[in-house]
């Protein structure tokens, strides 16, 4: 419990990783010699969550128990579930196997730069402003281009922010939207959705807005072979 709160965690990390060209999914890839989700893993053992809900392929499941909870001894993982073909239906299995929560975290495992301060921060921030993401300023112009990639148009850089997970929502309410996207689901199957993370649902099924806190940019997300490099740098190994 934090401030007489219960939080639960999903760390995500049922991906495929097409854009890495690599044979292994890039959440078990070598970073410091432990796998890339190690590291998420790790900061939210330390944070005060109560649980954390990791969803993996559904092949991976033996030897990520076999990883994560007995080798490393990451006692807060309290269940193992099976993601899906895409990112929300891995959040929608998640959510589904989360018991008792006042609010639930939703993590992509592949920002092994994560830290228990950024953890916290938004714990304190979810209390007051009930859905929050991390995210950060962006810093280069952006185009919005058109199917040739001429740039139609400049938005405004300040109004603009690149967003981060964790992101963090009241368990009654993300539920509720995720149980309204299913529906739509139901009836138009699933091409006409085009979700990337959570802040979108929460709009789209719940018309609840997300107030943006400070993350970090070195909370970078593993996409591409590059990245590793990168986050040795960040997490100093
Ligand atoms: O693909 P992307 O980089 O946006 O994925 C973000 C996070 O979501 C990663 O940690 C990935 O493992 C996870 N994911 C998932 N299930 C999917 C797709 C992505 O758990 N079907």
């Amino acid at each position: 419990m934090y401030k007489d709160k219960r939080f639960a965690a999903i760390v995500l990390a049922a991906g495929t990783g097409s854009r890495m060209k690599s044979d292994k999914p890039k959440q078990y890839m070598d970073l410091g010699n432990r796998e890339v989700l190690y590291y998420s893993l790790a900061a939210f053992s330390k944070s005060v969550v109560d649980e954390i809900i990791l969803v993996v392929g559904e092949n991976d499941i033996e030897f990520c128990r076999e990883k994560f909870v007995d080798e490393y001894g990451f006692s807060k993982i309290s269940k193992i579930v099976p993601g899906g073909s895409e990112r929300y239906l891995s959040v929608q299995n998640g959510l589904g196997a989360v018991t008792e929560a006042d609010y639930v975290m939703i993590h992509d495992g592949a920002r092994p730069c994560i830290t228990e301060t950024l953890i916290t921060n938004l714990m304190d921030e979810v209390i007051i402003n009930d859905a929050c993401t991390l995210g950060v300023p962006v810093k280069d112009t952006i185009k919005v281009v058109d199917a040739n990639n001429v740039g139609v148009s400049t938005p405004d850089r300040k109004t603009l922010w690149q967003v981060q997970t964790p992101q963090c929502f009241v368990y009654e309410e993300i539920k509720s939207a995720y149980a309204c996207m299913q529906k739509e689901l139901e009836k138009y199957g699933q091409a006409d959705i085009n979700i990337t993370d959570d802040t979108m649902i929460m709009e789209r099924f719940y018309n609840r807005k997300s107030k943006l806190i400070m993350g970090d940019y070195r909370n970078i997300k593993i996409t591409t072979p590059e990245d590793i490099s990168v986050a040795k740098i960040f997490l100093e190994i």
